[in-house]
Formats: C-alpha cells, structure tokens, sequence
C-alpha cells in the first residue's frame, strides 16, 4: 500500500495469471497450445523488414479485421482486435457495462470478470451453476445492466448450444450479453451466426488458445456495428494502436492456414478426450469438456496436495484456492506425450 496510490487503486484485488515457470517444465496450467502457430507465422516473423517498425501501425488494424470477417462471415465493421482478449473484454466492461442496474455472471466463471468489475466501479451478481456444472441461461436476469460468461465456460469446459444461447438472446433485449468464446474451437458451437439477427450480442475470442498465439496478444469481438463503434470509442480514449505491425501480419498468417488450424485442434480434441478416459481410470472425477483443459477432483486426495506433489515432479497444473473449486485441479491439455507422463505421474501419486 502507498500513500501515492489512487484512493480507487488502494482497492484493487488484481488477476492473478497462471504461473510461467523459468525452469522446464510439463506446463499444463494457463490453456496455451502445445503445438507451434501455423508455418506462415514462423514466415511473417522471419521476412518482416524491419524498416517497417518506423512507422506506427494501422490503428484500424483493417487487413486483420478483413481476414476475421471474411473467417466468420460477417462485415468488417461487424469486427473488433484488441491486445489479447482480456483487453478487448476490458473494453466492453467499459463501454457496455457501466450501468444503473448489477452485471449478472455466473458463480464459477472466468475470474477476471469481476477484476474488470473492480477496476470500474460495476456492481455484479453472481448465478449459481445447475446441476451439470452448467452456466444457467434460464437464470440470467433480463433486467440486469449486462451479462457475460464463458462458452465453453471456464474452468469448467461445460458448452451451451447456439440455440440455446439464441432462447437467451430471445428473452434479454435491453442489455448487451458478451459471450466469450475463447474455448470454442475445441469443440463448442459459435454464436457468431446470431450476430446480424441479435443487436446486443457480442462474441470474444482469442488467437492465444486455438491459433497457438498467447505470446504475440491477440484478441478480437464481433458483433453489431454499434457494439463495435462502442469498442472504438473506448479504445480510441485509450490507445490509437493496440495492434503492432508484426502482430497484425502474423495474425493474418494464422487466419489462413485452414489445414492446420483443424489438424491441431482435433489431435487436442482426441487427447483430451483421451486423458479423460484414463483419469476415470485412475478414479478421478472428470468434467465433462468442450475445452483444451480438464476439471478433475480425486475422491481419496487432496487437490492442493496433488497440485503440490506434481510441481515436485516437473508437472504444473494449477489449482484455484476458491471455496467453489479448491477440491478441483485444472488441467489444460498438452501433447500425447505430456499426457502420457501426466497420467503416470497421478497413477503413482493416488496408489
Ligand atoms: C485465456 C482466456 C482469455 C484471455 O485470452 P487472451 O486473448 O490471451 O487475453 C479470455 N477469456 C477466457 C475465458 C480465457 O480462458
């Protein structure tokens, strides 16, 4: 605490990110790809003239907003880039959120929500979950200032169907509902489609999961053109050019190396489905997941012991010391390889 300290920074409770270890380590514990971007990025990076970098870039980012439209079959005016997601979704707390009435979330949800709800003053509350882990649809006010949760909802990886987030939208028309999709591709269904019918609706994503780009900070929104233009007014009091140069470049390389986009997310798919198979083996209880990572709680062990007793052994997953979720381990899915040692590493621990 210092004295210099805005009065509201005193107040902060910040987000506190999974850990990126300096030793190696199996690193299962932040959702990253295991496997490398597509090559053309590895080209983007090696041919960039950095002559280039004397310029600022773009601050419309016009060409990346043209591949994603053209990607999800929407206008570019109907698309939004931010640097990473949780900037975007920043953004959107800012120019949607702000409201007389409370931002309704579920309980068990991404936890930088209520961070953002912190940083700006928002009133929110919290839904519990249904019985399958579910966010409840059915539960989300349509008097609230907003909505917001994660389809695939993290950390859970349970995924509504486009119609029933489409009920949703049915029954809430006077406040804006953000869905973050930044689990989609491995194995939920968009929302994107109901953009052009549902003028409040806003998707997040995130080229930090599926497209193997945590590094580089990449994250857009599609929605309604006045979502958008919102998001600009934001951004535009804030930074003229969140996107660089190489970042822009690199993510339009992702965008159109189809192939292996689809290559790496099912060989993620096959695995996670995989280790959750042999964790049930082992006597775990396994969430079912639409997402890149597993829920998993042992009956005869303690979470906080295991996380503990695999960090020992070169393997990090992470554990959140939350009342809702401290018998529980995330673990986001890694190679067959990483799984394999995974997997054997638990066998011996829960003998
Ligand atoms: C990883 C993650 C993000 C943030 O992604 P970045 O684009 O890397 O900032 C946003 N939402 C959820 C639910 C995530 O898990």
């Amino acid at each position: 605490m210092s004295k210099y300290w805005s009065p509201s920074v005193r107040e902060l409770t910040p987000y506190v990110p999974g850990e990126q270890p300096r030793e190696r380590m199996i690193k299962l514990n932040t959702n990253e790809n295991p496997y490398p971007p597509a090559p053309g990025v590895e080209q983007v990076l090696r041919e960039f003239p950095a002559d280039h970098l004397r310029r600022y870039p773009d601050p419309e980012s016009w060409g990346l907003r043209c591949a994603l439209a053209a990607n999800y079959n929407v206008e570019a005016n109907q698309v939004f880039v931010g640097n990473g997601s949780d900037e975007v979704l920043a953004f959107a707390f800012q120019a949607f959120f702000r409201q007389e009435r409370p931002l309704s979330i579920p309980a068990i949800t991404y936890s930088f929500y209520p961070v953002y709800c912190r940083l700006y003053g928002i009133d929110y509350r919290t839904l519990a979950l249904g019985d399958e882990w579910q966010v409840p649809l059915e539960a989300l006010d349509a008097d609230s200032g907003g909505i917001i949760f994660a389809n695939p909802n993290a950390p859970i990886g349970h995924s509504h169907s486009r119609d029933a987030i489409e009920k949703l939208l049915e029954r809430v028309t006077e406040c804006v509902v953000v869905i973050d999709e930044a689990y989609v591709d491995f194995g939920g269904e968009t929302a994107t489609p109901l953009v052009n019918r549902y003028p409040n609706l806003l998707i997040t994503n995130t080229f930090s999961k599926s497209r193997s780009l945590a590094g580089l900070r990449l994250g857009f929104a599609i929605g309604s053109p006045e979502l958008i233009e919102g998001l600009e007014r934001v951004k535009n009091s804030f930074n003229s050019y969140p996107i660089d140069c190489i970042a822009h470049d690199a993510g339009i390389a992702a965008l159109e190396d189809e192939q292996y986009f689809e290559t790496c997310r099912s060989r993620i798919i096959a695995t996670r489905d995989d280790t959750r198979r042999q964790l049930q083996q082992l006597g775990f209880d396994v969430l079912p997941s639409q997402a890149n990572f597993l829920l998993v709680r042992h009956p005869h062990h303690e979470a906080d012991q295991l996380f503990l007793a695999l960090r020992d052994r070169g393997i990090l997953v992470r554990h959140f010391n939350t009342e809702a979720l401290q018998d529980f381990m995330r673990i986001s899915i890694g190679t067959d390889d990483e799984m394999a040692h995974l997997v054997e590493t638990l066998s011996e621990l829960t003998r």
